[in-house]
């Protein structure tokens, strides 16, 4: 079952694809769901806002706070400040070591809280084992709240209530999703993962748009299964090219959050094995260039409200 706005289904009608068709066509290539026209649309009009709140004395400021220097911690946070610095957004950086103590993080996390001239704070997540990240997510101001991760934020999201800010990859789904006119209403999503930074909320704004949404983790049984039975899949699963052709069918639409480094590819991949399913997916993301630059974008949105709710 095709699961795209109407005119896109036309469209597909018109290169000679029949609705019904369930099999590996030649030469067929799924349509790549790249986040740049996203994140261009979105960010096109943060610079003038960044520039309205100069003029009025705020200068929009987002804090990053990273524990240790996982790598897709670092290239989240560089891909961060290349935004931010491209919309007029200051950028800050509190680094702590690895072994830093739960004391530590959340002297940090309170002095930012303090500080008027931060709008937003960005925590770099999971963090280590030993640390209660709900504890330290319990103790950030929630105007400054930018990611999502204060019980307030998340109390919204599962509400279905506008209550401070969505975590933003869960919003950049959302984003690209609406972007490429991709249809929710009465939609089967399967969710794979269900963190509280991606899936779980995630699951949460799908149901709110009435998607009919299956939230699967590492002990649900036979996932292929249920990855199969959707017409689109969400991947967040953190595990390099887990997701292999047998999870798929054709006709569908996959979106691939996970970026995981390969030591053997020296560089990002995703938890879907694209390759192999861009002959019989209906559209798919790109990793990197898909999800990750949404994410972004919607960080320096956030971070640009919560500079504009300081003057409210
Ligand atoms: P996480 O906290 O490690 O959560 C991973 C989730 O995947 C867990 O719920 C886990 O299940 C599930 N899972 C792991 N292995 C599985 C398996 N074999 N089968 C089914 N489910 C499995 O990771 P996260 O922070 O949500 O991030 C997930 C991925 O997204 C990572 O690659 C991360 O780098 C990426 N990410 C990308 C962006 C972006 O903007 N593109 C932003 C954030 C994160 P259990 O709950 O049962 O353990």
């Amino acid at each position: 079952m095709a699961c795209r706005a109407g005119m896109d289904i036309l469209v597909l009608q018109d290169a000679g694809r029949p609705s019904s068709w369930l099999g590996k066509k030649e030469g067929f290539m799924a349509e790549e769901l790249r986040g740049a026209p996203v994140a261009k649309k979105i960010t096109s009009e943060l610079a003038g806002r960044a520039e309205a709140l100069k003029e009025r004395g705020v200068t929009p400021t987002l804090a990053f706070v990273r524990v240790g220097e996982r790598p897709d911690d670092l290239s989240y946070q560089h891909a961060a400040e290349k935004r931010c610095q491209k919309v007029g957004i200051e950028t800050k950086l509190v680094e702590l070591p690895a072994e830093a103590s739960q004391e530590e993080i959340e002297e940090a996390i309170s002095s930012l809280n303090s500080d008027d001239s931060v709008h937003g704070c960005l925590l770099f997540r999971p963090l280590p084992k030993a640390i209660d990240e709900a504890r330290i997510a319990s103790i950030m101001a929630p105007a400054k709240d930018v990611d999502g991760i204060t019980p307030g934020s998340l109390y919204g999201v599962f509400a279905g209530e506008q209550q401070g800010f969505p975590p933003c990859t869960a919003a950049a789904v959302m984003a690209l999703i609406d972007h490429y006119g991709i249809a929710l209403e009465g939609a089967r999503v399967t969710v794979v993962g269900r963190s509280l930074v991606v899936g779980r909320p995630l699951s949460m704004l799908l149901l709110a748009r009435n998607a009919t949404v299956t939230l699967c983790h590492s002990r649900t049984k036979d996932l292929f299964a249920a990855t199969r039975q959707a017409d689109i899949v969400v991947s967040a699963a953190g595990r390099a090219h887990m997701l292999t052709r047998d999870a798929f069918r054709p006709g569908q639409t996959v979106i691939d959050v996970g970026m995981n480094w390969s030591e053997a590819e020296g560089r990002f991949v995703g938890d879907v094995a694209t390759d192999v399913i861009c002959d019989i997916a209906e559209a798919c993301t790109p990793v990197p260039g898909g999800v990750g630059s949404v994410t972004t974008a919607i960080l320096a949105q956030h971070t640009i409200e919560a500079a504009e709710r300081t003057l409210a």
